[in-house]
C-alpha cells in the first residue's frame, strides 16, 4: 500500500522557484535559532511594544532557560507546559524548552480549569511556564497534575521598562494572592531564574524523526482534546516546505507580523519557526485587536502576515484602516478556515500584495496545502500539497483514491505529519496508517490537483436527508453586500431531524430582512440548503486562531436576540 497516489498530478503547476522535494537537516528543530544568531546576531528576532530584541539576545536567553529548566531537573522527553499569549517569554519558552532536550505542550491562556486541568495531567508536564495573571487557574488545578516547577513571568518582564509602566501598580494589586506563591512550593519568577543561570550554549541532541519537540492539543471543542507529537523532524519539515512556498522571502529582510497566536501550530510553524529560520523579525501582537495591529503595521511595515480569514475581514472594516496602511505587506497566507474570496479581493487591493488560501491541522504541524502565492492559482480552493507531500481523496478505504472530482475525505502524507497522538495509540490507528492521514475534512481534487475543502466531516449539516455542506451556504450570505460575517450550522427540528440556520453580522450602517436574505439563498441554492432561520449577531463566537465556533452557536439555543 502506499504506492498509488504517487501520480501528483499538481506538479506541474509548481512555480518554477520551489523545490518538488527538500533536503531537512537532522537534530533539534531549535538549531534555527542558534543558525540564525550566528548569522545575524545583530538583527532583530523580535519587537513587543517598542522593545526589540536581537537574535544574539534571545538565543542567550533560550540558553539561560535551558540552563535553568536542567537546574531545576528537567531531563530529556520531560514536558514544560507553556502558558502565554504572544509576548517574548514566549518565543524563548519554546527554544529554551527545546535546547533543553524537553518537549514543549503548548495551552491557550483562555483555557478554564476544566481544560487547563486535562491538558497538564494528560501530557504530565513537570513543569509550566504561566503569565501571572493566569496563575490562580494553574494553582487550582496543581494538586491534580505532576507539576513540580511553576514559572512566572509578567509581561513587563518582555519590556525594557525597569518597573513597568504600562502595567502599573494598581493592576497588580488586584492579584495579592500572587505574591504569596513567589519562592514557596516550587514557584519562581521567571527574570529571577533567568538572571541566576549562564548562558553557555546547550542544545540537546535530538534524533528529529523519533524526538518529539512539542505536543499540541486539538480536538477539545469536541469530546475530550488530544495531545498531537510532533517530533523535531515534523517541525523542520514544515518550516522548510512552508518558506519554499513563501520563495520571494529573503534571509534577514523580512518582518513577520505576529498577529497569529504562537501556542497554535500555524503560530508556531508559520510565524515563529519561519520567522526564525529566515533570520526575520518577528512583530508579537499580545492580541488581535485590529486597533492595536494597524498602529504596529503603520509602525514597523511588516512584509509578511500569515493570517486566519477573520483577521484580514477585521482589518479590511475597521473603521481607522486608511489608504496605504497595508503597503509593506507582500506575502500573505490565510488558513485555518474558509477564506471568503471578495475579502481576498479586497485585501490584495489594499495592499498591492498577495493572500492565498492554504490549508492544514495541527496533526500536520500543520500546512499541507496551499495556493501558490505568484502563478497558477484558485481562489475558492486550498491549492495543491507542499514540496513532499502526497494527498488524495480517499471513501472507506484509506488506500484506494477516489477519482477527481468526486467528494471523499481528504488524506495526506509527508514528514510534517505527526507521529501520533499522546498516549491513545487507538486513536492514533483510527487516523494514522502507512504515513497516510485521515484529515476528517470533506473534500474533492480537480484535474490540475487543486483541492477543494467542502467542510469538516462533522460539521455536515443532515436535513431532511440531504446533506448541507454549511461553506457553500455561508459563500452565497458572504456575497450579500449587506453582510459582513455569516455562519450556518445545523439545529435540531422536529420535522427534517435538523434544519439550516444562518448567524448574520451585517455591515454597519446596513439593514435587511430575513425576507430578504431569504430570496437571495433561493435564487443562488436548492431548496433544501437555503436557511430556514436567521439571528442577528454583533459578532460571531470565533476562537483566538479566528475559527467560527460553530458548536458554540449551535448550542446557542432557539432564542433570536438582536434584530440587525
Ligand atoms: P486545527 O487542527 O485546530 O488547526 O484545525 C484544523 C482544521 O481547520 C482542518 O481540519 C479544517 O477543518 C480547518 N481548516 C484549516 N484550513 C482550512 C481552509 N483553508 N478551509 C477550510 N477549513 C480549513
Amino acid at each position: 500500500a502506499g504506492g498509488r497516489g504517487s501520480g501528483k498530478i499538481w506538479l506541474r503547476h509548481y512555480p518554477k522557484e520551489v523545490p518538488e522535494t527538500l533536503r531537512y537537516p537532522d537534530g533539534n528543530a531549535a538549531q534555527f535559532l542558534t543558525d540564525a544568531a550566528g548569522k545575524f546576531p545583530g538583527g532583530e528576532a523580535m519587537e513587543f511594544l517598542g522593545r526589540s530584541y536581537s537574535y544574539a539576545e534571545l538565543a542567550k536567553r533560550a540558553a539561560r532557560l535551558a540552563n535553568a529548566l536542567r537546574g531545576l531537573g528537567i531531563e530529556k522527553g520531560d514536558r514544560v507546559a507553556i502558558l502565554l499569549p504572544n509576548c517574548p517569554q514566549a518565543v524563548v519558552a519554546y527554544y529554551g524548552i527545546l535546547m533543553a532536550g524537553a518537549v514543549a505542550v503548548q495551552t491557550n491562556p483562555l483555557y478554564r480549569e476544566r481544560e487547563l486541568r486535562h491538558q497538564l495531567a494528560d501530557s504530565g508536564a513537570k513543569a509550566v511556564i504561566a503569565l501571572d495573571l493566569l496563575v490562580p487557574r494553574v494553582e487550582a488545578v496543581r494538586g491534580e497534575t505532576a507539576i513540580r516547577h511553576l514559572i512566572v513571568t509578567s509581561l513587563s518582564d518582555g519590556l525594557p521598562f525597569p518597573k513597568n509602566r504600562l502595567y502599573p501598580l494598581k493592576r497588580r494589586r488586584e492579584h495579592p494572592g500572587l505574591k504569596i506563591g513567589y519562592g514557596a512550593n516550587g514557584t519562581v519568577r521567571w527574570s529571577a531564574l533567568l538572571r541566576r543561570a549562564p548562558d553557555t550554549p546547550l542544545c540537546e541532541p535530538a534524533d528529529a524523526g523519533t524526538d518529539l519537540a512539542l505536543i499540541q492539543y486539538t480536538g477539545g471543542t469536541t469530546g475530550v482534546a488530544k495531545g498531537v507529537m510532533l517530533t523535531h523532524a515534523n517541525i523542520i519539515a514544515n518550516t522548510m516546505q512552508t518558506t519554499a512556498w513563501f520563495y520571494s522571502t529573503k534571509e534577514g529582510q523580512e518582518r513577520y507580523l505576529a498577529a497569529l497566536p504562537l501556542f497554535h501550530v500555524f503560530g508556531l510553524t508559520v510565524l515563529m519557526n519561519q520567522s526564525v529560520y529566515l533570520g526575520s523579525s518577528l512583530l508579537l501582537i499580545p492580541r488581535f485587536e485590529p486597533k492595536a495591529v494597524l498602529e504596529t503595521i503603520r509602525r514597523k511595515r511588516p512584509t509578511v502576515f500569515p493570517g486566519a480569514p477573520t483577521m484580514y475581514i477585521a482589518l479590511l472594516n475597521h473603521p481607522d484602516a486608511r489608504e496605504g496602511d497595508l503597503r509593506s505587506i507582500r506575502v500573505c497566507v490565510s488558513g485555518a478556515a474558509p477564506l471568503p474570496r471578495e475579502v481576498q479581493d479586497r485585501f490584495e487591493q489594499l495592499s498591492g500584495g498577495r493572500l492565498n488560501e492554504g490549508y492544514g491541522l495541527t496533526e500536520a504541524s500543520p500546512v499541507t496545502h496551499c495556493n501558490p502565492l505568484w502563478g497558477f492559482r484558485k481562489p475558492g480552493t486550498i491549492g495543491i500539497p507542499l514540496p513532499d507531500t502526497d494527498a488524495r481523496i480517499v471513501g472507506e478505504d484509506l488506500f484506494v483514491e477516489l477519482p477527481p472530482g468526486e467528494i471523499g475525505e481528504v488524506a495526506v502524507r509527508g514528514p510534517q505529519v505527526m507521529k501520533g497522538y499522546w498516549g491513545r495509540p487507538e486513536e492514533t490507528d483510527k487516523v494514522l496508517q502507512d504515513g497516510w492521514l485521515r484529515t476528517g475534512d470533506i473534500g474533492w481534487m480537480d484535474e490540475d490537483g487543486f483541492f477543494t475543502i467542502i467542510d469538516r466531516k462533522k460539521d455536515v449539516i443532515l436535513a431532511g436527508g440531504f446533506n448541507v455542506y454549511p461553506r457553500e451556504v455561508e459563500e452565497v450570505l458572504f456575497e450579500h453586500p449587506a453582510i459582513r460575517e455569516a455562519a450556518v450550522v445545523g439545529v435540531p427540528d422536529d420535522y427534517r431531524g435538523e434544519t439550516v440556520k444562518a448567524f448574520i453580522v451585517l455591515r454597519e450602517g446596513w439593514q435587511v430582512s430575513e425576507m430578504q436574505l431569504n430570496r437571495w439563498c433561493r435564487d443562488r441554492l436548492a431548496p433544501f440548503k437555503v436557511p430556514h432561520r436567521y439571528e442577528f449577531r454583533e459578532a460571531l463566537p470565533t476562537s483566538l486562531i479566528g475559527k467560527v465556533v460553530r458548536r458554540e452557536l449551535r448550542e446557542s439555543g432557539p432564542q433570536a436576540t438582536g434584530d440587525g
